[in-house]
């Protein structure tokens, strides 16, 4: 008989792999599909991103990520706390190319980079971060606000190392994963991210990896991180599991086109492959929200804020 965890812990072994270090041997190759139908924009971006006109090969649920993030909805939640980022740089370990995305991986076997506060109650463990970028500046965000789209966004992932004893674990389960959702936006070059941008050449090809340390993720947070929506949503790659709570910032952050163009240079394929190909538009494209409350940690009729958008 096939019991369900049977299948869930080797695809667990085998995103973790894929999302937090590099594994030996094979990996998952993530999934670049999607069902059209449940995207916001659908005419636009079948049109515009071949990429994600089949459909989705994975059964969706009723928690699926990214979403349009509607401002007149979110509900304003006086009771949300500051969030509370506690980075170690020096477990700053690896940058990897993983066919995807690039993913600047840290070590997770200790509580020296942590998350907690905001809407989360259990501290959470830093265990990578990548982004996400379209071929032009006009898209490549996950998600948008107000149907606003942005030129890529930033994924700070951690896992609740309180209620789970593995990373594998935790992505299979409820309240699980935590993960700090950042905008881009096109403007002034970003001196913290310079360091890593300098790196990327190294890891142009899938499946490369280079050493990288040092490198604290809070510098590519905003300078106000307590105004921020939080809901409960997925990964947006395979398994796609809903276990994610998402925190996105309202603030974005500013790089320059030179920057983002770096991104662009990578690869989705190998050396060895014929035909390369540029890594660009790796996003998901959006699912339905199906009821789901996003709150708000901000009311802008309170604080009489500009919207940072
Ligand atoms: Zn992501």
């Amino acid at each position: 008989m096939v019991t369900l965890s049977s299948i869930i812990r080797p695809v667990g072994r085998l995103l973790h792999r894929q999302l937090s270090r590099q594994g030996k041997g094979q990996r998952l190759v993530p999934v670049r599909r999607c069902n059209l139908t449940a995207c916001s924009s659908k005419y636009v971006l079948s049109h515009m991103h071949p990429m994600w006109q089949e459909p989705l090969a994975i059964p969706g649920g009723d928690r699926q990520s990214p979403i349009d993030i509607v401002v007149r909805k979110s509900l304003f939640d006086p009771h949300l706390k500051p969030l509370v980022p506690a980075y170690d740089p020096q477990t700053c370990q690896q940058i990897w190319n993983n066919g995807y995305s690039f993913l600047v991986e840290y070590d997770d076997t200790t509580d020296k980079s942590t998350l907690k506060g905001g809407p989360l109650e259990d501290q959470f463990r830093l265990c990578q971060f990548h982004f996400h970028w379209g071929e032009s500046n006009a898209w490549g965000s996950e998600h948008t606000v107000d149907r606003k789209l942005f030129p890529a966004e930033l994924h700070i992932v951690h896992w609740n190392t309180e209620k789970y004893d593995l990373f594998e674990e935790a992505v299979m389960e409820e309240n699980g994963l935590a993960v700090i959702g950042v905008f881009l936006k096109i403007g002034k070059r970003h001196e913290g991210l310079q360091k890593l941008v300098d790196a990327l050449p190294a890891v142009r090809h899938k499946d490369s990896t280079v050493d990288f340390e040092r490198f604290d993720p809070a510098c590519l947070l905003p300078s106000n991180i307590n105004d921020y929506w939080t809901y409960h949503g997925s990964l947006t790659t395979p398994p796609l599991t809903e276990a994610v709570t998402w925190i996105v910032m309202k603030q974005h952050i500013e790089v320059s086109h030179d920057q983002l163009a770096v991104f662009r240079s990578l690869l989705f394929t190998s050396a060895e492959e014929e035909v390369q190909k540029g890594m660009v538009n790796n996003f998901r494209v959006q699912q339905p929200l199906r009821g789901r409350p996003i709150r708000s940690s901000f009311s802008p009729f309170l604080t009489g804020d500009e919207p940072a958008l």
